[in-house]
């Protein structure tokens, strides 16, 4: 018998061919490749070197991951898309071409304030509508100012921002007024320009600037919600697996699981799947949410526990213990497992825990 317990096998060749769809997409920028939560659950490092001869650099949201790449051998400057968070950060930046997002006035008083060994490369975050980190339109000229004095940075600095509504096809005119208030606040004051995450690589072609940030499109998932990768020409990365642990005949009108809370309405037989919410499988996941057991679609009967996931076979199905369920990849988007439970697909793949084993093919 060869049954497994959950496994997330990850394409290292979707991940390559996703990466060059997206430089393809925008032909004139460089990319940095956002490898953040340990490349969206898909292993950073492994994805880092997978792609560190077509990534131009990497970004990260922790200055820990940035240090994690650098001592596994990356080599590209490591954007921190938060910045530091004090001198010790600052200094270890500097000294490890870890690029830094300033997007703070306590980190200009620090950047003002700490001698460094080596000259850092900064990006400017502007806050074009977001409204979480960033400095206004009105702040960004005395920023630029303040910085263009300190003379450890590399000057000119480098500006970048980040779009709140890019994936919403329908809220156009937010991203267009995001990127006329970037533009606004930073034509001629800076080096290099970098404003699009995924969505923007692929609905703003306008906006692509010099450095485009492709995080979610590089594992072969799409931003918006009511699509799938493929429908953009990417290859999903993660086939999300596990196999069947018991095969039982059930009766109408017994209960499966916790709390009863899914009876079954006919005869049938349930399929019990070695997943659960302790693999990162969603508990959330309501009944009827589609797998694939041998490739046939059957849905969700009962609720998701620590280690087991019920569905229901129906009277007809002839799947056998041992049989291999795809939970989200192949012929599965997580795009839509992810529409069943009520998040996103980000979400699907960054939360998988340390249990599943992850594989990599290719
Ligand atoms: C996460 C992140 C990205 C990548 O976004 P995707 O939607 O995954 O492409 C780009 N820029 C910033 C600042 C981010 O935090």
């Amino acid at each position: 018998m060869d049954a497994h317990g959950a496994i997330a096998r990850i394409s290292l060749a979707a991940v390559q061919h996703n990466l060059q769809q997206a430089k393809q997409l925008a032909p004139s920028a460089k990319a940095i490749a956002v490898v953040k939560a340990n490349a969206y659950g898909h292993g950073d490092l492994t994805m880092a070197s997978a792609l560190k001869d077509t990534a131009d650099m990497f970004a990260v949201a922790r200055f820990e991951e940035a240090q994690k790449l650098r001592a596994g051998g990356i080599r590209q400057p490591i954007l921190l898309l938060s910045g530091f968070l004090n001198a010790a950060q600052l200094e270890f930046a500097a000294l490890n071409n870890f690029h830094v997002c300033i997007h703070e006035f306590a980190q200009l008083d620090v950047l003002e304030k700490t001698p460094l060994a080596a000259p850092v490369t900064i990006w400017v975050k502007i806050d074009s509508g977001m409204h979480r980190i960033g400095f206004s339109p009105e702040q960004a000229d005395s920023v630029f100012t303040r910085i263009s004095a300190i003379k450890q940075v590399v000057q000119p600095v480098n500006a970048m921002t980040h779009f709140a509504r890019a994936d919403e096809p329908e809220q156009r005119s937010v991203t267009e007024a995001a990127i006329t208030c970037f533009q606004q606040a930073t034509a001629g004051k800076v080096k290099h320009t970098a404003l699009c995450n995924s969505a923007g690589v692929i609905a703003f072609p306008e906006a692509h600037g010099d450095f485009i940030r492709p995080g979610i499109m590089l594992y072969g998932i799409t931003p918006f919600g009511d699509k799938q990768g493929t429908d953009f020409g990417l290859r999903p990365a993660m086939n999300f697996t596990s196999s069947l642990i018991a095969v039982r005949e059930h009766k109408a009108g017994e209960p499966v699981g916790y709390a009863g809370s899914w009876v079954s309405p006919r005869d049938t037989r349930i399929g019990v799947i070695a997943v659960g919410y302790g693999d990162g499988y969603p508990r959330m996941a309501p009944e009827g949410t589609p797998v694939l057991v041998n490739g046939r679609r059957v849905p969700l009967a009962g609720r998701v526990a620590m280690d087991m996931t019920t569905v229901d076979l129906g009277p007809e199905g002839n799947e056998q213990v041992g049989d291999e369920v795809i939970l989200w990849g192949d012929g599965l988007a997580a795009e839509e497992v992810a529409r069943h439970v009520g998040t996103i697909a980000y979400e699907l793949v960054t939360r998988l825990t340390a249990r599943p084993r992850l594989e990599y093919v290719d």
